[in-house]
């Protein structure tokens, strides 16, 4: 027995005990006592893994086992065993303590690490959002101070995460209604946009004036049909029109009367009832076209007729005045494979031929 022992055994019995002294009635209650500490202690072990400290525990248990069999009854075929080795099992316990120790401190060590990565991510998803909220910051930290001190305080600990986590998910709730708010107003702007674009696009292709298709949307309707039509082989027609001396209406009435003159002229093209894929454009000053789909020159001939008696039978009053005028017509049904500008070049010659033929009449290209 060590020094130590001794002086345990002291403070239990009140004196040392002789080497050759017989053991004394609370010798057996203190080692039952130690057999069933020893029994406690390898029961309630925790599991270290390797298979060193396994060893270890075993001899532990046997040895708790061996010294309550010293304390029954003397049995021949199980003889009590002689005392264990005191020394070597005050070692194995020591060593058997400091590696638990070791792992226990490993443990919560790791602990504490994973939770100053939580800590120190949440810091950065934090951060990364500007607008993050105060409450999430000082959670935050009082939970990373709370990892880094030495001693861990587990409830603490346990209310600091919670704490966190509610904190946390509250932000994360409120950003989330944030982005969907940010998300509707950039939807909103995006809406008004498109109407706006809408208009643009609408106005960009519109005449003032008229309310008609311009040059622009003309000119593109034309490469359309052209490209279309190189497939589709169906026939379009083109009218070119001219107002007969307009200049006229200018010089007797004023350009407000002319303008008024371009706007009737506008509406009783669009009173015509042309199909909705046709086309009415003012494309020049007093200039109009119409494009006719689905329109051999014969069918287009005849609704130049209609469009030069509509505009024949058109009077505009004007500050008292009751303006009247012609119109000359040029068509063109759009050749096999013809492009746009050629197109519209055979149409304003027939146009020409019109006018030159003495004017409010409708001429068919060659
Ligand atoms: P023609 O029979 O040979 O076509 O004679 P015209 O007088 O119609 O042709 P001309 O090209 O000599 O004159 C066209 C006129 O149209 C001249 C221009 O002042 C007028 N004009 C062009 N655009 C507008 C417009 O937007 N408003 C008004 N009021 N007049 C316009
Ligand atoms: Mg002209
Ligand atoms: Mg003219």
């Amino acid at each position: 027995m060590t020094d130590r022992t001794e002086s345990v055994w002291q403070r239990w019995f009140g004196r040392r005990r002789a080497a050759d002294e017989a053991p004394g009635p609370h010798d057996a209650a203190v080692r039952e006592t130690l057999a069933r500490v020893l029994k406690d202690y390898t029961d309630l072990d925790i599991d270290l893994a390797e298979a060193e400290a396994k060893i270890r525990l075993g001899r532990l248990a046997s040895w708790g086992a061996e010294i309550l069999r010293g304390l029954g009854p003397s049995d021949a075929d199980d003889p009590p065993t002689l005392d264990p080795d005191w020394g070597t099992l005050r070692t194995t316990f020591a060593r058997h303590r400091r590696a638990e120790r070791h792992f226990v401190s490993e443990t919560v060590g790791g602990f504490r690490q994973a939770l100053v990565d939580v800590a120190q991510g949440l810091t950065r998803t934090v951060e990364s959002d500007g607008s993050s909220d105060e409450r999430v910051s000082k959670s935050v930290a009082g939970l990373k101070e709370l990892a880094s001190t030495p001693s861990i305080d587990v409830s603490r600990l346990r209310s600091s995460v919670l704490q966190t986590v509610e904190v946390v998910e509250a932000a994360a709730g409120e950003r989330s209604r944030r982005h969907n708010r940010e998300v509707g107003r950039l939807r909103d702007i995006l809406r008004t946009m498109r109407v706006e674009l809408k208009r643009v696009t609408a106005q960009a292709e519109t005449d003032p004036l008229t309310g008609l298709a311009n040059r622009a949307s003309l000119d593109a309707h034309l490469a359309g049909t052209a490209a279309i039509g190189a497939f589709r082989g169906s026939a379009t027609s083109l009218l070119l029109l001219d107002l007969d001396h307009f200049k006229n209406v200018n010089d007797s009435h004023g350009h407000p009367a002319g303008d008024a003159v371009l706007r009737n002229v506008g509406d009783v093209l669009r009173a015509l009832g042309l199909r909705e894929t046709d086309l009415i454009a003012r494309y020049g000053g007093e200039e109009f076209a119409i494009v006719l789909h689905e329109c051999r020159e014969d069918d287009a001939f005849k609704v130049a007729e209609r469009v030069r008696g509509a505009i024949d039978a058109m009077i505009v009053v004007h500050d008292g005045a009751r303006i009247h005028l012609t119109v000359s017509i040029g068509v063109a049904e759009r050749g096999l494979d013809e492009a746009p500008e050629a197109w519209l070049e055979r149409a304003d010659r027939a146009l020409y031929a019109a006018k030159a033929g003495g004017r409010d009449r409708v001429h068919v290209a060659a």
